[in-house]
């Protein structure tokens, strides 16, 4: 679940991939044509964005502090396959990172990533840790702590848990 305004800049990608995939139902939008199409994705392309996605996300839940949710291949392992290439503006001599194979997944996820590191907010792009959720969302809390994709949902489902836990504790001790 997600009523948050999209992650900045190249990061937009890399959220909107990890979110793809619905944990608590399982339904994947890479599934369908119009969801491949949306990430410039072919059908050859869709076991290593499925990899890619979940290395990514368990990078999210990483910059929350919370373990990995599943065993992944490390995402600098991913990305080392990912060819990224420096472009240099004649009229002015700025430099920024670029795919250097755009048609690859990675490689436009590395140069978001790079783009992301330079601008202080790839450690902002977070997974949310209700463990049927773990959605990314971007992290815009002053602190820089926030935990759930959203409060209104995960944020209020946990405390409804908690709350109940502890009724059913008081119950218990009686
Ligand atoms: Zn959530």
């Amino acid at each position: 679940m997600n009523d948050r305004a999209p992650a900045p800049g190249g990061l937009a990608l890399v959220e909107s991939l990890v979110n793809t995939l619905d944990i608590e139902t399982g339904a994947d939008s890479l599934d369908t044509a119009e969801g491949r199409a949306a990430l410039d994705l072919t059908e050859a392309g869709l076991a290593s964005a499925r990899e890619l996605r979940e290395s990514l996300r368990a990078a999210c839940l990483a910059h929350a502090g919370h373990p990995p949710h599943r065993t992944v291949t490390p995402l600098g392992e991913l990305l080392a396959q990912a060819p990224l290439l420096i472009t240099v503006d004649e009229r002015d001599g700025s430099a920024s990172l670029a795919p250097a194979r755009p048609a690859l997944l990675a490689s436009r996820v590395a140069a978001a990533i790079a783009e992301a590191v330079t601008a202080g907010t790839w450690l902002r792009l977070k997974a949310c840790e209700a463990p049927t959720c773990r959605w990314a969302y971007y992290d815009r809390s002053p602190a820089g702590r926030g935990r759930w994709c959203s409060m209104s949902v995960c944020g209020a489902r946990a405390k409804m848990r908690r709350y109940r836990a502890s009724a059913k504790e008081s119950r218990d001790s009686r």
